[in-house]
């Protein structure tokens, strides 16, 4: 291994990322992980965290991520906060260029996560993480006894709206067409719950909101434009999410909707390049679960090294 050869980068820097920096770094590998400009991933975007153990009074996403790097740097792990342009993985050792320059190593764990897919209109920006969630395992307890919102027609909006009736006192699911995506048993649930109401033909058109926070949103029929002004004061939108994989430029297999793909235990399709969090997770994606892989992948990684380079 020549001096200039990292032994593992780490890209992507949510509890996944930290998690496998942790171990990684704690395995002496000196790790380096390239953190991305919004260094923390999906949680920064989250108010309280309370389902992650060990916090009875919950915790900040923010203030989580901020705890995860800390304990991570502690053992040595060396952040960057700049993003990955590239990867070349045709060639050993790897290659990773961030702003241009160019990084040498054995292994790589890609954390990168998933984004959530926003409706991006009017007023969505200013209630992000406050009134407008994507999360409702997150955040539907901060909306108890109140009127939710919920915007898809896929398996996860059901899900979201079904689990959000636990602390909603209605929700409201809309659905831009008739025909919705969502198995069969799942729209059955939905449809069957008493606190929830299905409206097809509905478009979020604009989110209303005052001093306090969301209000409402204008709805719109795409069929004819005619628009209606509904109250609530939380949203969840469930259209989707997208795996953070541009920068391999196809160089890894991945699913039909772009997951990395897992061959054996946390390694992908290229030994010596492993993968954890919502990059791979199209089932769990929550914090814990993330952080799990994160270990898995820097164990994998590690032994990995051991048996093959070192
Ligand atoms: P999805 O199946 O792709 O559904 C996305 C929904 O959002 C569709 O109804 C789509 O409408 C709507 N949509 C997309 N862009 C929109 C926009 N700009 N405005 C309004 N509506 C928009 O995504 P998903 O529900 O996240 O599910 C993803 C995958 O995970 C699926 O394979 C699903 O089965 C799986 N999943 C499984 C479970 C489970 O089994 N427990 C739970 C969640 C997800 P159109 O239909 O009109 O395009």
């Amino acid at each position: 291994m020549g001096d200039n050869v990292r032994n593992v980068i780490i890209i992507g820097s949510g509890p996944a990322g930290y998690t496998a920096g942790l171990y990684t770094a704690r395995a002496m590998l000196e790790p380096l992980m390239f953190a991305g400009y919004m260094s923390g991933g999906q949680l920064m975007l989250t108010s309280d965290i309370e389902n992650f153990p060990g916090y009875p009074e919950g915790i900040g996403g923010p203030e989580m991520m901020m705890q995860l790097r800390e304990q991570s740097e502690r053992f040595g792990l060396e952040v960057q906060d700049r993003n990955v342009e590239k990867v070349d993985l045709s060639t050993r050792p790897f290659k990773v260029w961030s702003e241009g320059e160019e990084y040498l190593t054995d292994s790589i764990i890609i954390c990168t996560g998933a984004e959530s897919i926003w409706l991006g209109v009017e007023g969505e920006d200013e209630q992000k993480g406050r009134g407008i969630s994507t999360c409702a395992t997150c955040d539907g307890a901060f909306f108890k006894d109140e009127e939710i919102l919920v915007v898809g027609g896929g398996d996860s909006a059901m899900e979201e709206a079904t689990f959000l009736t636990r602390f909603a006192s209605k929700v409201t699911l809309v659905h831009r067409r008739d025909v919705f995506r969502a198995s069969k048993v799942m729209y059955d649930r939905a449809v069957a719950h008493e606190k929830i109401e299905i409206r097809t033909f509905r478009q979020v058109k604009k989110w209303l909101s005052d001093e306090k926070g969301l209000t409402g949103a204008i709805l719109e029929d795409p069929r004819d434009g005619s628009q209606e002004e509904i109250s609530v004061t939380g949203a969840f939108i469930a259209i989707g999410h997208t795996p953070i994989t541009g920068f391999l430029e196809g160089q890894l297999e991945t699913d039909n909707e772009g997951y990395l793909i897992h061959k054996e235990h946390t390694m992908t399709s290229i030994p010596g390049v492993f993968a954890a969090g919502d990059v791979v997770d199209t089932r769990y994606k929550q914090a814990i679960t993330a952080a799990g892989l994160g270990c898995q992948a820097a164990i994998d990684c590690e032994r990995w090294l051991e048996e093959n380079l070192h």
